[in-house]
């Protein structure tokens, strides 16, 4: 495959992504960079940047691997995103995740069902506790939970015991619903609980202000684990013993600028621009957070099942022998 040199790719994706099709980019390079050209460059560089979070994932890379490169997957993907995306607007960096995700099952030709390995299926739950009738709602169908980065904060803040899990399972517990017997109409909190096949990709969104301080920034990434287990999360219903799953890659915002940040090799390396580096441990990317002002958006859990059995091209180090 002939593949074209990245800056030129980087600029007819600027053009494309451009949802306003009249901007014209071809004498701006002498300017200082415009607003909307600074958005369709982070919007970009937003695209870019999942694609290769996406691409880090062993579940997910092992159903492409004989068809494509790394670089042939983020250029071949790109592309076909982008002649798709005037069919949807996606706001903001989850919003263009689910969007591909929602895009995959058109572009994939003989795969397994690539999206189907991101969706987590819940079924909320409500047991009033005064008349003790159990309500049950539809099942609903997500892509992992989106959870306000102020809130982890504040959560941790109130009960510093708390660990990741136990946080995200009491923001997602918040729901108070009526009760359904005539005449009671007591609330209650829905729970949610998983009885179906586990996702083999578990994805947690974050939303931040983008004006957080150090402190701020400090203080919620301080909270994040890089091993996390599904039944600690929500209630789990079903019969595999792989509920953990570990993080894996990062889609995050630095500046205007994405980076994927990623485990390879028994070690974390942040992608930015067409550069890479070494971070190092977990505790080097909590403090490259810090120091960058860096802000984790989605984070890509793989259950360890998927790491163990999957062809396995970036290595996760000595996984296989802690299982
Ligand atoms: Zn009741």
């Amino acid at each position: 495959m002939e593949m074209e040199s990245s800056s030129k790719v980087q600029e007819e994706t600027d053009q494309k992504i451009d949802p306003d099709r009249s901007v014209k980019h071809d004498d701006a390079h002498d300017e200082p960079m415009k607003t909307e050209e600074k958005q369709n460059a982070t919007r970009a560089s937003a695209l870019d940047t999942i694609l290769k979070s996406l691409w880090k994932i062993c579940v997910f890379r092992k159903e492409l691997l004989s068809s494509f490169t790394e670089d042939e997957f983020v250029f071949e993907l790109r592309h076909f995103i982008l002649s798709n995306l005037s069919l949807t607007e996606p706001n903001g960096v989850y919003d263009l995740l689910v969007t591909i995700l929602e895009l995959l099952p058109r572009w994939e030709t003989g795969y397994e069902p690539l999206q189907s390995k991101f969706e987590v299926y819940e079924t909320l739950k409500k047991m009033c506790n005064r008349c003790k009738v159990d309500t049950e709602y539809p099942l609903q169908l997500a892509y992992g939970p989106i959870v306000i980065a102020n809130s982890v904060r504040e959560f941790k803040s109130a009960f510093e015991d708390l660990t990741f899990e136990n946080v995200l399972k009491v923001i997602r517990t918040t729901l108070m619903m009526p009760c359904d017997k005539e005449g009671c109409g007591k609330r209650n909190y829905v729970e949610r609980v998983i009885n179906t096949p586990l996702p083999s990709v578990f994805t947690i969104a974050l939303e931040w202000e983008n004006n957080e301080t150090e402190e701020e920034i400090s203080a919620t990434t301080s909270v994040l684990a890089t091993e996390i287990d599904i039944s600690e999360i929500c209630k789990y219903e079903g019969d595999s013993v792989f509920t953990k799953y570990r993080l894996v890659s990062m889609v995050c915002l630095c500046g205007d600028q994405y980076n994927c940040i990623s485990y390879e090799n028994g070690r974390w390396i942040r992608y930015f621009a067409s550069k890479k580096e070494a971070i190092g441990d977990w505790n080097s990317v909590l403090t490259s957070f810090v120091k960058l002002k860096i802000r984790p958006e989605i984070l890509f859990f793989e259950n360890v099942k998927g790491q163990i059995m999957g062809t396995d091209e970036i290595g996760f180090g000595s996984l296989g022998k802690m299982f």
